[in-house]
């Protein structure tokens, strides 16, 4: 109950063993979050429970046989007690209560996750140093759990949920039922699609806006007076459902949610059909200044993505496990926000993309890795996935590209186990991208790929036509690093736009010139070494550029432009 953040819940849990050998007990991981869980498994006895871990190991009455199911149940509950120095379970709140699965239910199985991380802590212990990840490999035994929710494929969840008569209670789903008893407002949902063992419930005294996408219910849950960027989250939700169902495959939901909660965290999280998103990142931002990149759109998108990329096809648990769903849900709200912001948005958006990136790898603490083996490190999957994505999209073509994701969701959707690994993501991209152009994947994907090109020289001469003859010297030089950074040298025949701009038009600032339509802009190959090049121009130049479009990574991005020097 909100009003006394108290909470109870008593859960039905069906489990089957997947497996081809008999099970004799169960573990469970009862979670931590500040809410008590207790299990009730018939016949079973408490073999072990490590409570500073959380960890319980119930022996079963009889072996769990290959196919058999078992019931069992798992209450949880939660009172305030007075005040406390550190508030418990912040999840449940007066007005904006969320929480999630693991916070009601235990994880099943055995989990690395609990494992000492730290190299020294392991020392003491006379541990071996632990990899961050299991290695990238197509070898289908280790591809049986998916890296999100170990011990779990896809489930059917259906809530009744209770809340005070003026909140309203979400649960992912279609909304079945709703009715009131001894005070209470009650829900029943029911989701509409096996889905990952992943869902969230909230509840606060929401208003709420409704529209339709096709069948799909577009609704947006929020605290009366943060209406300001409502429209522009649904509107975002719209143009994701449009172009995901498009390009990659079928929507499974019947309803796209967004339920705003409050700001003690500052994230949006994507659970089946349903999009929690922090009143701090999106509800109260100010996006007056058009200029500006539109976050919230690009959030919501994001979001919206990983109905297909995590939601729909999910990565084993391995290295190169976010590449499916982090990655792939970047280059998604990529393409979403260039169709309703343009090239100029993506272009500001690829630059601040690979600053974070170049800053982010400088600070890694294990190692770097390259994109395909990429360890839940949000610098790669993220910055480095958005440019590296948009890259290949602007070489081969949106559509021989989204061919490829759409490949991958035709045959992984939903699919039980063997789950998918980035081999099987790299493969598909292999089938269009020509052999030309095999390099942007082996440099994208397998290696740590560092440019370090500069314009050194840039003079142009008028010519009697009073067109402008401009001379170039361009320096290209390409790298790749190692984990720890060290460079080496590779050698350097590589297509690089050119361009040469205009002086912006009067009433423009100098600074919006890389917004301007160029004079000229030539996709060419640069060699290692000096690159010299000549053009021919309408009207006279301003600057030259390498890479305007900041589709590859450059050590010093400044250097990339310099002023044409008119004689
Ligand atoms: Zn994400």
């Amino acid at each position: 109950m909100p009003a006394e953040r108290s909470l109870r819940s008593v859960a039905e849990v069906t489990v089957k063993n997947k497996g081809r050998e008999p099970i004799d007990s169960l573990h469970l991981n009862m979670g931590g979050g500040g809410i008590e869980q207790d299990a009730t498994i018939p016949g079973a006895e408490l073999e072990l429970n490590d409570e500073r871990v959380n960890y319980r190991i119930y022996k079963l009455a009889k072996p769990l046989m290959p196919g058999e199911e078992l019931h069992f149940t798992v209450t949880s509950t939660h009172e305030e007690k007075g005040f406390e120095n550190n508030v418990s379970a912040m999840q449940l709140n007066h007005n904006g209560t969320f929480f999630n699965n693991m916070d009601v239910l235990p994880m099943i199985g055995y989990t690395a996750n609990g494992e000492l991380q730290d190299k020294n802590d392991r020392k003491d212990h006379d541990l071996p140093p632990k990899e961050r990840m299991p290695r990238l490999t197509s070898d289908s035994l280790t591809r049986m759990q998916q890296y999100l929710m170990p011990n779990s494929d896809w489930v059917n969840v259906r809530t009744v949920i209770s809340t005070t008569p003026d909140q309203i209670a979400i649960a992912p789903g279609s909304l079945k039922r709703e009715w009131t008893e001894n005070g209470k407002r009650y829900f029943e949902y029911v989701v509409d699609h096996p889905s990952m063992n992943f869902y969230s419930f909230m509840s606060a005294k929401y208003e709420v806006h409704r529209e339709k996408w096709n069948d799909v219910e577009v609704e947006v849950y929020y605290h009366p007076t943060h209406a300001t960027n409502v429209p522009r989250m649904a509107n975002s939700i719209r143009k994701s459902l449009a172009y995901y169902s498009a390009n990659f495959g079928p929507y499974r939901h019947k309803q796209a949610r967004i339920i705003e909660f409050p700001r003690y965290q500052s994230f949006a999280q994507a659970f089946p059909g349903t999009m929690p998103y922090s009143e701090g990142i999106g509800f109260i931002a100010d996006l007056s200044d058009t200029a500006d990149i539109d976050m919230v759109f690009y959030v919501v998108a994001h979001e919206m993505g990983h109905q297909w990329w995590a939601h729909q096809v999910m990565g084993a648990d391995m290295q190169g496990s976010t590449l499916l769903s982090e990655t792939m849900s970047q280059y998604s709200a990529l393409m979403v926000m260039e169709e309703e912001y343009g090239r100029d948005q993506m272009r500001k958006f690829l630059k601040l993309e690979s600053d974070r990136y170049q800053r982010s790898r400088g600070s890694e603490d294990l190692k770097e890795v390259p994109l395909l083996e990429v360890e839940n490190q949000g610098y790669i999957h993220y910055n480095k996935g958005s440019v590296v994505l948009y890259c290949l999209r602007d070489f081969v073509g949106e559509d021989s590209l989204n061919t490829a994701f759409r490949n991958l969701v035709d045959t992984f959707a939903y699919a039980e186990p063997p789950y998918p690994t980035a081999l099987d993501m790299y493969r598909e991209l292999e089938q269009v991208v020509p052999d030309s152009l095999e390099y942007l994947l082996i440099d994208g994907f397998k290696k740590i790929t560092l440019y370090n090109n500069r314009v050194d020289k840039a003079s142009a001469r008028l010519l009697p036509d009073s067109t402008y003859e401009v001379t170039l010297e361009l320096f290209g030089e390409k790298n790749y690093a190692d984990s720890l950074g060290r460079e080496t040298p590779a050698s350097m025949n590589d297509w690089m736009d050119v361009s040469i701009l205009r002086y912006p038009k009067l009433g423009r600032k100098a600074d919006k010139s890389l917004n301007e339509v160029p004079l000229i802009q030539q996709r060419l190959r640069l060699r290692s070494g000096v690159n010299k090049l000549t053009f021919s121009v309408p009207e006279k130049p301003m600057q030259a550029v390498i890479d305007r479009d900041n589709l590859f990574f450059d050590r010093v991005m400044q250097d990339n432009v310099k002023k044409v020097d008119v004689e």
